[in-house]
């Protein structure tokens, strides 16, 4: 099983945590069963984006070959200098994807900001990964609100609304071709309405990996525990994410800079 994880965290020092050396994180994560992770930020969502997405990049420099880096910005920053941001971590850090967090980072999915950085998210073909299922600016209704004004951006519910929403984030799945949920926090009962539901061409196993022990051992054993079958894994496991963030030529380094950027 080539099993990818959308969804994890690069353990720092907001939420009591601190910081792990890479290659334990890597090693972590394999044994649990992982073949590679989509890989986020956790204090850069709560402080010091730029700085934070420094840290992420080269805390993965070597190890591109098994994480895929979300770098994030803060819509408050200002239209231009979140897509300052946004085009600096795609180009200079080469990051796959970018994260948003309306709870954490406190913003309001109706931020003038917030959809020009979505537009030209999926210009330069990186996926938008939300934060959802918690009142009141991560409702799965509020960012399929969004996405559907962006239809050319693959947008992702990062927990599927969670037990509490999931009913909706079905309802958004179904309704926006370009929406697509994390199976990420929602328990067996939910998981298994949702899998049943939603097309699922559009599904993603995640675990919130880098929070806590065993988190990814655990999101496994929810989805055999859901009765959902190995095939149904392998598509939303691995055939899923790699359609999104495609894998890329093995290499050490980010990607050379394409851009000029004055200092
Ligand atoms: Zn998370």
């Amino acid at each position: 099983m080539n099993l990818i994880d959308a969804h994890t965290h690069l353990p720092g020092r907001s939420f009591g945590g601190k910081p792990r050396p890479i290659a334990d994180l890597r090693r972590e994560f394999a044994n649990a069963g992982l073949c590679g992770a989509w890989i986020f930020t956790t204090d850069g969502l709560v402080m010091e984006a730029e700085k934070n997405n420094n840290i992420l990049a080269e805390a993965v420099r070597g190890d591109r070959d098994f994480f895929e880096p979300f770098g994030t910005v803060n819509p408050h920053a200002g239209e231009d200098a979140a897509i300052r941001e946004l085009e600096r971590m795609r180009f200079e850090l080469g990051m796959r994807g970018l994260k948003l967090h309306p709870w954490l980072q406190g913003f309001s999915l109706t931020h003038p900001s917030v959809k020009p950085i979505l537009q030209r998210a999926g210009e330069m073909g990186l996926p938008v990964l939300f934060h959802d299922g918690t009142p009141p600016y991560s409702h799965p209704l509020q960012i399929a609100a969004v996405a559907e004004q962006v239809p050319s951006t693959m947008v992702i519910l990062g927990h599927a609304g969670l037990d509490e929403a999931y009913e909706d984030a079905i309802l958004a799945c179904r309704r926006h071709p370009n929406l697509f949920l994390c199976l990420c926090g929602p328990s067996c009962g939910p998981l298994a309405e949702i899998v049943r539901r939603c097309p699922v061409d559009r599904l993603l196993f995640g675990s919130d990996g880098g929070f806590g022990s065993r988190v990814i051992e655990t999101a496994i054993a929810k989805f055999h525990a859901a009765g959902l079958s190995q095939k149904t894994l392998q598509t939303i496991g691995c055939e899923n994410p790699r359609r999104l963030v495609p894998k890329q030529p093995r290499r050490t380094d980010p990607p050379a800079q394409t851009h000029q950027h004055e200092t």
